[in-house]
């Protein structure tokens, strides 16, 4: 039995003891311990009650993403953060301080739980020689405030605040009640406002959008490939509310023509994903030309929040091959198989998308990641194309019995909330 690294290349000689399945073998101790941040989350030694925000933060910080559960956002100062737009930079300092200085969830958990996070950082930055040299280090010596909540802020929020709320209130051009109260006249609003309404109403105050948001999908934040590039589309919306009003953007939205609009500003931020842009935008989650791959994508980042399961028989689990999954192990497999396509990979969903559509996600998995011998007969059979006459939907009972998508739910659930 040939089986791969998980985490590279190498052939596997060693595997977690705790877990049977293959994305858990490993070629060596170090890809072991390095994968530990992600493997812990699905290793069969760790209940879910053993997984905590700490945990959450360190897999972020080796994603090089933003967490997307409220309690991590608030224990790791990102709710802060984002009052003085400054939760990238969070993020890029969490990152770097993590992986560069190799720091565990139970370290940053008993410093956190003591108090003396701030001090430790600035003593492991000091004590390896990297104060000096870091950008993110120099960052976080005047945010302080931000990661210790003991400390006040240095200016006065509130009033800031206040000016955003002002400057939101005059860019919509809705009342303050209706601001204050919005859920009052809401309901008399089309659901292509609210949604505008919502988008912008986060860019304004600088919230970042995070899987699995339908919003975070429909204005193309999908399409990104790192907490880098998502910030530099906010700020590519940011330029966009400078120069359209509210009805404009929401009457673009309503057209389609949001792309046309948007479209002029993208050289100017040196944007590179222009197509897939496009793409999303012209094609949103409510349109019949929504592509299922970018809800795979919301999905694997955000670690299938119930959201993706609760509608049995969602075209995106069938499309993927989550319908051919028979046990919780072979869904953890799958899940991992796109994880690594999506991060470690970087393959182009689009790319993702073809060969999906063209019945050719097995081969093009193999060429990308090469399976060993054991996957490529557990991957042949989750992958393979379902026969074109299988219904799109199930009606019967019967069949909806059938659909393993249920097993997906007996996988660890309060990863996410
Ligand atoms: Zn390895
Ligand atoms: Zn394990």
């Amino acid at each position: 039995m040939v089986l791969f690294c998980a985490k590279c290349p190498k052939y596997a000689k060693r595997r977690c003891k705790a877990c049977h399945i293959s994305s858990a073998h490993y070629c060596s101790k170090d890809c072991q311990e390095q994968d530990w941040p992600e493997h812990k989350f699905e290793c069969a030694s760790k209940s879910s009650s053993d997984i905590d925000t700490a945990d959450r933060l360190v897999r972020a910080a080796h994603r090089r993403r933003l967490p997307h559960d409220m309690d991590t956002l608030k224990d790791y100062g990102f709710v802060r953060a984002a009052m003085v737009d400054n939760i990238h930079e969070l993020m890029d300092f969490w990152a770097e301080f993590i992986v560069s200085l190799e720091i565990s969830s139970g370290s940053i958990r008993n410093w956190r739980r003591d108090g003396i996070l701030c001090q430790i950082i600035e003593l492991g930055y000091n004590e390896t020689g990297r104060a000096s040299r870091s950008q993110a280090f120099k960052w976080f010596q005047g945010h302080q405030w931000i990661i210790d909540p003991r400390m006040g802020p240095p200016r006065n929020l509130g009033q800031e605040r206040q000016a955003v709320d002002a400057r939101f209130r005059l860019w919509t051009g809705l009342p303050e009640v209706a601001f204050r109260d919005h859920d009052a006249v809401r309901p008399t609003w089309s659901q292509n406002k609210r949604t505008c309404y919502d988008f912008s109403s986060q860019v304004f105050n600088h919230f970042a959008l995070l899987p699995p948001a339908a919003i975070w999908i429909d204005f193309g934040f999908c399409v990104c490939s790192n907490g880098r590039q998502e910030k530099k589309l906010e700020d590519i919306y940011k330029r966009f509310f400078e120069l359209h009003t509210f009805e404009e953007f929401c009457s673009a939205r309503e057209n389609g023509t949001l792309v046309s609009l948007i479209d002029p500003l993208l050289p100017a931020f040196g944007w590179r994903k222009r197509t897939e842009l496009l793409d999303v935008l012209q094609n949103h989650s409510s349109s019949s030309n929504f592509k299922l791959v970018w809800s795979l994508k919301a999905a694997i980042l955000s670690d299938f929040p119930p959201a993706f399961l609760q509608e049995p028989c969602k075209p995106m689990l069938r499309e993927y091959g989550f319908y051919n999954v028979r046990t919780a192990d072979e869904a953890k497999e799958l899940k991992r198989l796109y994880r690594r396509l999506f991060l470690d990979a970087n393959v182009r969903p689009l790319k993702l998308h073809e060969v999906a559509t063209a019945g050719e996600l097995y081969s093009f998995a193999n060429y990308v990641l090469g399976f060993g011998k054991e996957e490529r007969a557990l991957f042949g059979r989750l992958l393979r194309k379902r026969a074109a006459d299988s219904p799109a939907h199930c009606s019967s009972t019967q069949e909806l019995n059938r659909c393993p998508w249920e097993v997906l739910q007996y996988l660890p659930s309060n990863h996410y909330h």
